[in-house]
C-alpha cells in the first residue's frame, strides 16, 4: 500500500523547508510529506494526487500566502478530500482569520508559528488527528464486506452495529451489483436472510446477530476473569469515565456494553461543547479515544452482551448478561443512560430500517444525498442531526411540536437559520407514514388547525426524547416514577432511608439503595443529560467505590 500523505504548503522557502524537514523526522515511516511553495502549486498538486487516487491525510497550510489564501486553499482541496485533516500555520496576527475558518471549513487546529519545540507543540497534534484519519478511513481490514439491499432492516442494523464499534467494512449493495448478487445467492439462504457477511477467507456468515459477528471479528464478549472489583454496566461517557479512572487506579474493572461504546454521545455528529475541543469533536472520536484510554489502563471491555439483571450474594454483587453468564464483582456501577423514544404513529414500526431511523444514523448519510429527509424533534440533538444531514441531503426538514425551537442551544438555532437548505414547521407532528417496501411519505398534522397534508419523504431521522434504561434493575433498587435511579440523599423519604438501607453509615452521594451498587450519567435521577457531567460523574463514582472497597 502506498503511504498516505501529508501536504505541506507556505510561501517561505525557509520555513517550507523547515517544516518538512520536522515532519519527515517524525512521520516519514508512515506518511510521504510533499511539499508546496503557494496556494496555486498546492491545488494543482491536490488535483494530480486525486487523479491517481493517492490518499490524502492531512493539510499543514500556511494562512498568509499572495494570490491564494491557506483558507481559500483548503476550501477548494477539501473538496476533493473531505476527510483530511486540516492544520493551518498562522502568526499571532491571523488568529482571527484561523477561528472563522474553524466554522467555515471545519478546521481542525491552528498552529502558531514558531512550532518549536516541535516534540511539544507540532507532533503532539498531528499524531492525534492523523490518528483520528487512520480511525475513519482505514481500508477495510483484508476486505471484510456486508452484503445486502438498502431495504433490509437487518442489514441497516448490522452496518450500524460494526460502525459503531469502528470496525471496518465494506458495503455491497445487491441491488447496484450483481456479480455479488450471485455470489450470495449461491450461498445456502443467501437472499433470502440477508445480510450476508463474507469474510477475507471466503467463509460467509448469513444474517448474524450482532453478538455472532462480535465473536467472529474478535471483539470480546466475554469475561477473562472470573472475579472483578468492578463491573460497569454501560458504555456511555459516564461508563467509559469510571472505566478509565477505576482501572488506572489499580481497579480490576469490566464494563459490559449492549451495543458500543460510546452511547447517546457516540451518535451525535458533533459535540461542540465538550472541554477542549473548540472546533467540535464527532462522538464517535470521542468514543474511540475514551474506549482505547479505558483499555490501556487494563479495563475489559465487551460488547454485544446487555447486563439483564443484578443480584446480591452478600459480600459480592453478581450481574448476569444475556448470554447466561455471570459477573462476579464487590461493586456494581449503573451508567446505562437513556435510550429513545419510540414514534407512536400508525406504520411508523414497519419502516425502522428502512427510511425510519431512531439517532442520527450517521452510517446512512450517504445513502440520502441529494433527497429529502425530515428530521423530528426540537431538541440539541434533532439540531445536530439536521445539520449533519444537510451536508448530504437536497432538503431537511425539521418537524417539532414546540412553537419554536426554545429547547435547542442557541448556536444551533442560528445555523439551522442560516443554513440553506433547512426548513422548520413548528407546532407540526407527524400522523402517519407511508411507503411499499421502504418509507416514501408521511402525513404530517398542524396542530392548532388540525390540518393534514402529505408530503414526499425519503428519510426520517426521529429524536423526540429518551427515557432511563434501568428495567435490569427493577425491584432491586429504587428508582422513581420515570424510571431514573435513585442516589444518595435522593433515596431519603421524610427524613428516613429506605427500609432495605440497614447500614449505619449513609449512602455515598451516588450509592443507590443496595450498598455496592452505584449510579452515574443520564440514568441518574438529577443529572444534567450533559456529556461532561456524565464524564464527571462517571470519574467522581470512583473514589465513593473506593471508600466502599475498604469496608467490605
Ligand atoms: C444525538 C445526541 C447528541 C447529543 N449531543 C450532546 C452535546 O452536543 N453535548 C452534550 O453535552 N450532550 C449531548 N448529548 C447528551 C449526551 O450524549 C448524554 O448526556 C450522555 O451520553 C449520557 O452519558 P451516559 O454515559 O450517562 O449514558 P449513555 O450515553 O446513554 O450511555 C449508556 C450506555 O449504556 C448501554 N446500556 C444500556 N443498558 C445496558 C445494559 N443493560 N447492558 C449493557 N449496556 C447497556 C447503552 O447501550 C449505552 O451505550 C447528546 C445526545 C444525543 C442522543
Amino acid at each position: 500500500m502506498p503511504k498516505p500523505i501529508i501536504l505541506a504548503i507556505d510561501d517561505e522557502l525557509q520555513v517550507l523547508n523547515a517544516i518538512e524537514r520536522d515532519l519527515r523526522h517524525h512521520f516519514q515511516a508512515e506518511y510521504r510529506v510533499i511539499k508546496a511553495n503557494s496556494g496555486t502549486q498546492g491545488l494543482e498538486t491536490v488535483r494530480l494526487l486525486k487523479q491517481r487516487d493517492a490518499a490524502v491525510a492531512l493539510f499543514l497550510v500556511d494562512e498568509r500566502m499572495p494570490g491564494i489564501s491557506g483558507t481559500q486553499f483548503l476550501i477548494e482541496a477539501l473538496k476533493l478530500y473531505p476527510d483530511a485533516r486540516r492544520v493551518l500555520l498562522t502568526a499571532y496576527a491571523d488568529t482571527e482569520a484561523a477561528i472563522t475558518a474553524i466554522n467555515q471549513i471545519g478546521l481542525d487546529h491552528y498552529l502558531l508559528k514558531p512550532w518549536e519545540p516541535p516534540e511539544q507543540r507540532l507532533y503532539p497534534v498531528l499524531d492525534d488527528l492523523l490518528a483520528e484519519w487512520q480511525a475513519r478511513t482505514r481500508p477495510p481490514f483484508d476486505g471484510m464486506r456486508v452484503a445486502g439491499t438498502t431495504l433490509s432492516a437487518s442489514s441497516y442494523a448490522i452496518k450500524d452495529f460494526l460502525s459503531r464499534n469502528l470496525v471496518p467494512y465494506q458495503w455491497v449493495d445487491l441491488d447496484l451489483d450483481t456479480a455479488a448478487r450471485e455470489l450470495v445467492a449461491a450461498i445456502p439462504d443467501g437472499l433470502s436472510r440477508l445480510p450476508v457477511v463474507m469474510f477475507p477467507d471466503g467463509t460467509p456468515m448469513v444474517q448474524p446477530t450482532p453478538r455472532e459477528l462480535a465473536e467472529r471479528i474478535g471483539l470480546q464478549t466475554r469475561a477473562q476473569r472470573p472475579f472483578y472489583d468492578l463491573v460497569v454496566v454501560g458504555g456511555g461517557p459516564a461508563g467509559l469515565a469510571a472505566s478509565v479512572y477505576a482501572a488506572s487506579e489499580g481497579l480490576r474493572t469490566i464494563l459490559v456494553e449492549r451495543d458500543a461504546t460510546g452511547g447517546q454521545a457516540g451518535t451525535s455528529s458533533q459535540i461542540e461543547n465538550y472541554l477542549g475541543f473548540p472546533s467540535g469533536i464527532s462522538g464517535a472520536d470521542l468514543a474511540r479515544r475514551a474506549t482505547t484510554q479505558a483499555r490501556r489502563f487494563g479495563a475489559e471491555i465487551i460488547s454485544a452482551q446487555d447486563a439483564t439483571c443484578i443480584r446480591r450474594n452478600d459480600p459480592y454483587r453478581v450481574v448476569t448478561l444475556s448470554d447466561g453468564s455471570e459477573l462476579n464483582c464487590y461493586a456494581v456501577l449503573l451508567a446505562s443512560g437513556m435510550e429513545v423514544r419510540r414514534l407512536e404513529a400508525p406504520g411508523v414500526a414497519d419502516f425502522v430500517g428502512v427510511g425510519v431511523y431512531y439517532g442520527a444514523a450517521l452510517s446512512e448519510a450517504a445513502m440520502y444525498r441529494g433527497k429529502d429527509v425530515f428530521v423530528i424533534g426540537g431538541g440539541n440533538s434533532a439540531g445536530q442531526g439536521a445539520m449533519f444531514f444537510s451536508r448530504y441531503a437536497r432538503q431537511v426538514t425539521i418537524a417539532v411540536r414546540a412553537p419554536k425551537l426554545d429547547a435547542m442551544s442557541q448556536y444551533l438555532v442560528d445555523r439551522i437559520t442560516e443554513a440553506a437548505n433547512i426548513d422548520v414547521l413548528t407546532r407540526t407532528v407527524v400522523s402517519s407514514v407511508r411507503g411499499s417496501s421502504r418509507l416514501e411519505g408521511i402525513t404530517l398534522t398542524e396542530l392548532e388547525s388540525g390540518t393534514a397534508r402529505d408530503v414526499t419523504c425519503d428519510a426520517m431521522f426521529v429524536f423526540i426524547g429518551s427515557a432511563p434504561r434501568t428495567q435490569m434493575v427493577e425491584g432491586i433498587v429504587e428508582r422513581d416514577a420515570q424510571g431514573f435511579i435513585l442516589t444518595g440523599r435522593d433515596l431519603l423519604t421524610d427524613g428516613h432511608w429506605p427500609k432495605s438501607w440497614v447500614l449505619e453509615r449513609d449512602p455515598f452521594l451516588f450509592e443507590t439503595s443496595v450498598p455496592g451498587i452505584f449510579a452515574a450519567g443520564d440514568a441518574r435521577r438529577g443529572s444534567s443529560k450533559r456529556v461532561a457531567s456524565a464524564v464527571g460523574e462517571g470519574s467522581a463514582t470512583v473514589s465513593m467505590i473506593h471508600q466502599y472497597l475498604s469496608t467490605v
